[in-house]
């Protein structure tokens, strides 16, 4: 066991490293020498915290949550380990649940509040019967206990591998995340190649962590992903989907996005978007660019986002054009675009699974792009009050700042959004009188 550890260290840290001592002894960071006050963690992950340990078992914080707390982020999440099997966690806890079947868990509940208590995992070279992997080398399963100093080898990432211990509020580093996180380096733990083939997701969590804690991503993480990245097919669409939220919610969706098209898993996760950017007939990057930088500032200011917006950009030019080469085949306006809707969301979920409530909203946004140019009569004040208006509304409004023919149409709403009800008189008055055409069209007699 010692032995097959000791091999390890060779190619887990090459010649540069290393910033820990012997492979097993840790590194233990007191409290007077990080930053982490208890102050800054969730009271219930306290009480989790304090209640394993005051039933004789370990128990740490460890990974996003001490990542971002050194960072000075605000973590919304507090993952806990320990050495308590799960059964042994809902013994000390009323309030859990045992979930999971790749990794148990168990999930206490405080309300709406839950924390992840999750038990050390070990490390087996024997094949066995509790880690199964796929063709591909991916774990699929993986429910062997183990220690501290086990545990740490199955992590990702050096920074996500700290654990706050809940027993004398130090830091316990197997792996020099804590100096590697002053230094803003990032770096796996194990073969950089082997750990993006056991769990291709790494390849995104790799571009997420390295933007949120803002590290240069190094060539070692980036260089083998042009190879791997097929590999993503392999994951299911509905997990796709819960790290593409995460990116668009992380507060750096915009470096994320700019890291994605760099690293071609622009083209894995959105082909149809990605095509449309290469294509370059619309102004599909200009247009994410600002989707994605309102997102992040949203974010920052603690405003929620809709996810449903970013995928109204995310197909709005292919939606267009899509449109017109079916209107070049003779089928009508409308008809048409729902057409081209239907394929366009057909297609995309191929990769990643939308969930209905956020395609319904898109599709929503994407009808109010048409209907906002019809504001006659009764119209405009209709349109005010429904649900999405004002996602259209900001939509359009990105629309017009990127160049599109919307300008006119944009600034009309504006005005009648601000104005009071004589100026909104006014505006409709421009948009009530019947145009040249419709004039002539009625009074066209029937063709005989
Ligand atoms: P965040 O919660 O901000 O997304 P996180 O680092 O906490 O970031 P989680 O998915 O909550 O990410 O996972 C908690 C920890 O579990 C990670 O920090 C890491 O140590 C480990 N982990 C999670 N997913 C993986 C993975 N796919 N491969 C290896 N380790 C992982
Ligand atoms: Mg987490």
């Amino acid at each position: 066991m010692i032995r097959a550890l000791i091999k390890k260290v060779g190619f887990l840290f090459g010649k540069a490293q290393p910033t820990t001592a012997k492979i097993g002894q840790p590194i233990v960071i007191p409290r007077s020498q990080h930053g982490i006050s208890r102050k800054e963690i969730s009271e219930n992950a306290l009480k989790v915290l304090y209640r394993l340990n005051k039933h004789g078992y370990e128990a740490y914080l460890v990974g996003g949550s001490v990542r971002d707390l050194l960072l000075g982020l605000h973590p919304k999440d507090f993952d806990v380990v320990t050495n308590a099997k799960p059964e042994e966690v809902r013994r000390v806890f009323r309030n859990c649940r045992l979930i999971g079947r790749r990794f148990r868990l168990a999930h206490v509940y405080f309300g709406h509040d839950i924390i992840e208590v999750a038990t050390f995992r070990g490390k087996t070279d024997a094949p066995s019967e509790d880690i199964s992997h796929s063709e591909q080398g991916m774990i699929l399963r993986d429910n062997v206990y183990g220690t501290i100093a086990e545990d740490v080898w199955r992590r990702d990432f050096t920074i996500n591998a700290l654990y706050y211990n809940i027993a004398d509020f130090s830091i316990v580093d197997y792996v020099g995340g804590f100096a590697d996180l002053k230094a803003k380096r990032m770096r796996m733990i194990g073969d950089v190649k082997q750990r993006y083939r056991e769990d291709p997701v790494r390849i995104l969590r790799a571009v997420r962590f390295a933007a949120k804690a803002n590290i240069e991503l190094s060539k070692e993480l980036t260089q083998p992903i042009a190879e791997l990245k097929e590999l993503l097919h392999h994951i299911s669409s509905a997990r796709l989907f819960e790290e593409v939220m995460k990116m668009f919610h992380s507060g750096v969706a915009s470096r994320i996005y700019q890291e994605l098209k760099t690293n071609g898993l622009l083209a894995e996760l959105f082909p149809i978007t990605d095509d449309s950017i290469k294509k370059n007939v619309h102004p599909m990057d200009a247009l994410l660019g600002i989707v994605f930088q309102s997102t992040d500032n949203r974010i920052r200011a603690e405003k929620p986002v809709t996810p449903s917006f970013i995928v109204a950009a995310l197909l709005w030019y292919p939606i267009v054009e899509r449109t017109t080469a079916l209107m070049e085949k003779g089928i009508p306006f409308i008809p048409a675009r729902m057409q081209a809707t239907e394929e366009l969301l057909s297609q995309q979920a191929k990769r990643i699974s939308i969930p209905k409530r956020i395609t319904l909203g898109a599709r929503e946004i994407w009808q109010l792009q048409m209907r906002l140019e019809k504001r006659h009569g009764k119209r405009a004040q209709q349109l005010i009050s429904e649900q999405r208006f004002r996602a259209a509304y900001d939509f359009l409004e990105m629309r017009a700042q990127i160049g599109e023919d919307v300008n006119d149409l944009y600034e009309w709403w504006r005005a009648y959004i601000d104005g009071d009800a004589a100026i909104r008189k006014e505006l409709l008055k421009k948009v009530n009188q019947p145009t040249g055409r419709r004039k002539r069209r009625k009074r066209k007699p029937a063709p005989t």
